[in-house]
């Protein structure tokens, strides 16, 4: 009786093809715990890929998080608040930075995007292209965002938008207002798809300052690379230091350390968080700082 009141909605046989299916939510943050809260509830199975640690700021807007929780993986947490909710279904946290070399570990029925950045959203956009899955984008800024699903064998993102928009990293705020309806409308269009219903293929744009919904159509770029089969973006090494959007963290990759040897620098210094993948969280104010400090602690 868990889905009862799903059911009166959707029918039994589609809380059936629910049971069945897997989705992967990219990025735990304010629209990935969103998603996950809905969707574990809604009974799917889950893949939760988030390469980041619960920060204080976090909170306002990152649903499945409490004070307790500072400084934990967020992939890891999201899973265990989950296995809270819903002991029915499976979940799998995956605690690393998505790549061109490990996103094949994608092997799901839907990928909804929960990112804050471009560069791994054009990651997702190739990666499904060429293996035909469906994909859900959804951004939301201040008080405002968009959601829109792709299909592989129509327009893409790369249709629309271009990698100049890659390099803007600005620190915005965001309401969790717009967060919460970005990633409800993120599941609800999930559950359709997941169900064969039918939903809008359109590009669902929000402002809450004027109360706007809009549906726009997105059309076919015919010089989209991605479209033609040149999926570059899957074949980018990723750089060895990457500074994360908004804020004052570094990634550093390097070579995997013992699990002992993880724990006791990670009890040590509060600003380095080390992964078992070899990955470094450093917070730091500048580059230099960072490689400085994994340097001085960690390895060359
Ligand atoms: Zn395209």
């Amino acid at each position: 009786m868990k889905y009862h009141r799903q059911e009166l909605v959707i029918g039994k046989e589609a809380q059936q093809l629910l049971k069945k299916s897997k989705v992967t939510i990219v990025g735990l943050g304010a629209l990935g715990t969103v998603v996950a809260n809905l969707l574990a509830r809604a009974g799917i199975n889950l893949i939760l890929i988030d390469r980041d640690i619960i920060e204080e700021n976090n909170l306002q807007r990152q649903i499945l998080y409490t004070e307790a929780d500072l400084n934990k993986s967020k992939a890891l947490t999201a899973k265990n608040k989950l296995k809270l909710i819903n002991k029915e279904i499976k979940l799998e946290a995956k605690e690393f930075h998505l790549n061109h070399k490990n996103i094949n570990q994608i092997s799901s029925d839907l990928v909804i995007d929960c990112t804050d950045n471009l560069k791994t959203r054009f990651l997702i956009n190739d990666y499904c292209k060429k293996n035909n899955l469906l994909w859900i984008f959804g951004s939301a800024i201040k008080e405002e965002g968009q959601v829109k699903v792709f299909l592989p064998n129509e327009e893409c993102l790369n249709c629309f938008l271009t990698e100049t928009n890659l390099d803007t990293c600005e620190l915005v705020g965001v309401l969790n207002s717009i967060t919460s309806i970005i990633g409800s409308l993120q599941a609800d269009l999930a559950v359709r798809i997941l169900t064969n219903k039918d939903f809008n293929k359109n590009l669902t744009y929000v402002n809450l300052k004027n109360n706007k919904f809009r549906s726009i159509k997105i059309n076919k770029n015919d010089n989209c690379k991605a479209c033609n089969g040149n999926y570059k973006h899957l074949d980018k090494e990723d750089s060895k230091l990457i500074k994360f959007c908004g804020s004052n963290k570094y990634q550093i990759t390097g070579k995997p350390l013992p699990i002992n040897k993880i724990k006791k620098i990670n009890e040590k210094f509060n600003n380095i968080t080390l992964f078992e993948d070899g990955r470094a969280l450093i917070k730091a104010n500048s580059e230099a700082e960072a490689q400085t400090i994994y340097s001085k602690h960690i390895g060359n």
